[in-house]
């Protein structure tokens, strides 16, 4: 595959699935425009994810493409037991009980087993099941059963999903389950853990410490599908290192009329604190089915990427649906249509940023500058690309905040930085030699991006750094370099 400085500033997340695992789907996929594979821990077994997480790294490296694999972790997910006939039928003023105990539900008695859960609810609440279409009020408690009275009855299946929207949940963010998968993501260099049902700050805190245990640092993305989680957004963003708007389940934990109004808040306020964010779900579900998107779903797409996302996320259309390439392939087709009418940087059509006053931490602001300055002197010498040189990441996604018109041409020594790029809008991200001096960072960059066929004797380019080399988050040099120049190629 050519590399090029821009094919798309919009990032593609596929999720994989038996309809994608195969390494020729792969590779197609790759090609048609796929940035991060999302592995999904609700599905499948290890052996599966491991041998499909192969399969990427290995694809990617032939085709000279980066592509970052993202695990999503399950979290606690209530789900009801068995049932003896499926489906059940529920009218509406049935009585029916949910109990910790083990047994096969039938009419009357369901089986509900996380005690966790039942624990927290008070009569008063209501339940959703089945990512509600069902709907129970629980009347009377004990503790471990749960008395209901069906509001909204239908066809309910074995360990369909239950959900309390309004109940303040106890139960621990990372289940037995989730360890194990963690303990395994880890152990393939996954680039990013989604974490699941977060609530507030502290259960990112708690799967980073696990992680430090284990000796690993991985980026983390949390997944805003609950109310609370809302409650705590600016908290949540702040500690994770980017966000997907989960809007499957955040359409059940809230009204679904209310998931665009959440959808673009939370990306305004990733934009403007420079972490990536995931549109996720439905964008294309028609295509589960059909080779078309609904023009619905085009627009939906389009809007995400005018909202501010950094990526947009395919979930069955690509896992199990009958189209996963061509699903990519229309994601990057109104990707590229949405990108011509971006409001970029220097257009004076920018929205205006949730927070754009200082923000009083001396190296944000420092990098924010340079960052913005970077923006506007692109704005007047077009050169070919914004160069940014980084150990952590850090400086590529404070340009990126900019929504520059230029490509942005990330250059780091870090194979695991250069993957985790691939979730961040605009970039494009090579690895380059370790660095001491700015001439060998001249050097490094220009013989890389030349040796890509990125760029020829005479572009411009302008490179930003922070010098000494190596310190974290610290942008304080901007040099304006025409290539070759300084005899590097
Ligand atoms: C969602 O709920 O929108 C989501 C992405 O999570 P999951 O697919 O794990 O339910």
């Amino acid at each position: 595959m050519q590399l090029s400085l821009y094919s798309k500033h919009t990032k593609i997340v596929a999720t994989i699935g038996p309809a994608s695992c195969e390494p020729g789907v792969l590779r197609a996929m790759i090609r048609a425009g796929m940035n991060v594979a999302r592995i999904n821990f609700s599905h499948g077994d290890h052996q599966t994810h491991g041998r499909t997480i192969d399969h990427i790294r290995r694809i990617a490296a032939e085709e000279g493409a980066v592509v970052a694999v993202l695990c999503d972790i399950q979290g606690p997910k209530i789900r009801i037991g068995a049932l003896q006939e499926e489906p059940l039928m529920l009218e509406n003023s049935d009585r029916i009980t949910l109990t910790v105990d083990d047994c096969i539900g039938a009419q009357g008695l369901i089986s509900l087993p996380h005690p966790e859960f039942v624990r927290d609810i008070t009569a008063g609440t209501t339940l959703l099941l089945d990512d509600g279409n069902l709907q129970f009020l629980v009347t009377e408690t004990d503790g471990k059963n749960l008395r209901c009275e069906v509001v909204v009855g239908g066809a309910l299946k074995s360990r369909k999903g239950v959900s309390a929207p309004n109940a303040r949940l106890t139960l621990s963010a990372i289940t037995k389950k989730d360890r194990a998968d963690i303990k395994f993501a880890l152990s393939k260099d996954c680039d990013y853990i989604a974490m699941s049902f977060v609530r507030s700050a502290k259960d990112i805190h708690e799967l980073k410490d696990l992680m430090q245990e284990a000796g690993a640092q991985v980026s983390v993305i949390a997944k805003i599908e609950m109310g609370e989680a809302l409650e705590n957004i600016e908290a949540i963003i702040a500690v994770c290192d980017g966000i997907m708007v989960a809007r499957g389940d955040l359409g059940i934990e809230t009204p679904a009329e209310e998931v665009p109004f959440h959808q673009k808040r939370i990306i305004k306020l990733c934009n403007d604190a420079a972490k990536p964010v995931i549109t996720a779900t439905q964008m294309l579900e028609s295509m589960t089915e059909n080779p078309r998107p609904t023009r619905a779903e085009a627009s939906d797409v389009y809007n995400a990427i005018l909202d501010g996302t950094d990526a947009i996320m395919l979930s069955a259309e690509s896992a199990s649906g009958k189209y996963p390439v061509r699903a990519v392939e229309v994601m990057s087709e109104i990707a590229s249509i949405a990108e011509k009418n971006l409001p970029y940087q220097g257009d004076g059509l920018q929205p205006a940023p949730v927070r754009r006053q200082p923000s009083g931490e001396p190296r944000e602001e420092m990098s924010d500058a340079i960052s913005k300055a970077t923006s506007d002197i692109s704005e007047v010498i077009k050169p070919k690309a914004i160069v940014t040189t980084t150990m952590s990441g850090y400086t590529t996604r404070r340009v990126a905040k900019e929504r520059p018109r230029t490509p942005i041409l990330c250059m780091t020594p870090s194979a695991t930085t250069q993957r985790r790029m691939a979730l961040v809008w605009g970039v494009t991200a090579l690895q380059i030699p370790e660095f001491t001096t700015i001439d060998e960072m001249i050097r490094n960059i220009i013989r890389a991006a030349h040796g890509k066929g990125l760029v020829v004797e005479g572009d411009r380019l302008v490179i930003i750094a922070g010098v000494p080399f190596g310190v974290d988050g610290q942008t304080n040099l901007i040099k304006i370099h025409i290539v070759g120049e300084a005899g590097e190629i």
